[in-house]
């Protein structure tokens, strides 16, 4: 998700989408499920798994990673949070399109990961794939960098003596 002043106003956003989601699938967002979703949205970084397990257990009520795993599989399958495999984490979607049609730009600077949603990135290397009789069963494309507010900061930070 993209950066914003009004996170709390983004987030009941995130919630709403996902309900809407989930009904048009005939699907049940849980309240584990919500919550997972929840937590993944609440940053707009990449959050681990293990963040995730810490986060929603308590003192006395220990989440099994097991249940965690589900409901990350749940929201998975269902377009609401997307794996970045190069940073072994997930984050939150809340635009509607088609999972090979998104390119993750992580920022190394402030780890915001935005999407670049592109049906047109593919063609010439699905193209390119298909020619040399390779079989690609899935592609992952994670471009690492600076988003436009970290470039901005270091331009700033370089600018002063
Ligand atoms: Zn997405
Ligand atoms: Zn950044």
């Amino acid at each position: 998700m993209p950066h914003c002043n009004h996170h709390t106003h983004c987030l009941a956003q995130a919630l709403d989408h996902a309900e809407t989601l989930c009904r048009s699938h005939g699907a049940r967002l849980t309240p584990l499920r919500r919550r997972v979703f929840e937590l993944v949205c609440a940053s707009h970084s990449a959050v681990k798994a293990y963040d995730l397990i810490d986060r929603l257990s308590t003192e006395d009520h220990l989440v099994k990673p097991p249940t965690v795993y589900r409901a990350l599989d749940f929201l998975l399958e269902h377009g609401l949070i997307h794996r970045v495999d190069s940073l072994n984490a997930f984050v939150g979607c809340t635009s509607v399109h088609n999972p090979s049609d998104v390119r993750l730009l992580i920022c190394t600077a402030c780890g915001e990961v935005s999407e670049l949603i592109d049906p047109t990135l593919d063609v010439s290397m699905t193209l390119a794939i298909r020619t040399s009789g390779f079989q690609a069963s899935h592609t992952h494309l994670e471009i690492h960098g600076l988003c436009a507010h970290c470039q901005h900061t270091t331009t700033q930070e370089n600018a002063t003596p």
